[in-house]
């Protein structure tokens, strides 16, 4: 990886871009998650590359969501492999909720390439590639092939990074989803029942931490986080928080009065 210096202002920005980039070259990401990427940087850039006040309440009540189902699991895709491996790891450990490897831009040696990365951070159970597979109704591409023991029999899909179609096919089944998207305006931030407008890497840590936390809670307390959210306040929260940043930011310091 090319050394990047501390010193550097957005110096975790550019590690995660690097983190991405060697994902590339290793097989795990596809051309067009680097774009994806990209797309994400923009977003993160505006809320200042800080968890706000909106993503944590998502956090919580995503935490709490997940924990609640009946049957829980985390699809993951190229980014989210090389953005957290060892939060996915951990998570999983410490929930038993399985990882399921799910592609838009599907080939047998990326499944295979992200399995064993997933395998090597200490991911317990990674489904979708070895385990048997079915067909997930509603969608065109790739992704509509789901492990049977994972997404197609799960009420509950944490689904990061994802996009739109994909997401609106995992609610017409009936199916509960949480996500962590940095662009509040997109289709899987809209569709999702509680929407994480943060970047995955802040986002993922925060989300064990949690998890951990709320493990030892009686289920109740658990149901009225998640009946206390409301995903579309929080989406305007976020969207309103953008606004006003950019609001502040056309105006910097040795303009204002001009
Ligand atoms: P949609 O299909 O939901 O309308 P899209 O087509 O704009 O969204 P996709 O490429 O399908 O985008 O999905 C990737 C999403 O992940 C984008 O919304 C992007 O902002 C977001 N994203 C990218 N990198 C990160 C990251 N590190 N953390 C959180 N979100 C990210
Ligand atoms: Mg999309």
């Amino acid at each position: 990886m090319t050394e990047i210096p501390k010193s550097h202002p957005r110096y975790e920005s550019l590690l995660m871009r690097e983190r991405v980039i060697d994902g590339y070259k290793k097989g795990i990401v596809a051309l067009a998650g680097l774009i994806a990427h990209g797309r994400g940087e923009a977003f993160d850039y505006i809320i200042g590359e800080k968890t706000r006040g909106f993503a944590m309440k998502a956090i919580k009540a995503g935490a709490a969501m997940m924990l609640l189902g009946r049957k829980a699991v985390v699809s993951v895709n190229g980014n989210t492999a090389v953005l957290v491996p060892d939060s996915l790891a951990e998570y999983s450990k410490l929930t038993g909720i399985p990882l399921e490897v799910n592609l838009f831009y599907r080939t047998r040696e990326r499944e295979e390439a992200i399995y064993t990365w997933l395998k090597s951070h200490g991911a317990p159970e990674v489904l979708g590639v070895y385990d048997e597979t079915t067909i997930l109704e509603g969608l065109e591409s790739w992704r509509r092939v789901v492990s049977i023991k994972g997404i197609y029999s799960a009420d509950v899909v944490l689904v990061p990074l994802e996009d739109g179609d994909r997401t609106e096919a995992l609610k017409k089944t009936g199916k509960k989803v949480v996500t962590i998207d940095l662009n509040p305006f997109s289709r899987t931030s809209q569709y999702a029942d509680i929407t994480i407008v943060d970047n995955i890497c802040r986002a993922f840590p925060l989300l064990v931490n949690y998890t951990r936390e709320l493990m030892n809670k009686p289920r109740q307390y658990l149901e009225e986080i998640v009946n206390n959210y409301n995903n579309k306040e929080t989406l305007s929260e976020a969207i309103a928080f953008i606004r006003d940043r950019l609001t502040v930011l056309s105006y910097p310091p040795g303009l204002q009065g001009q």
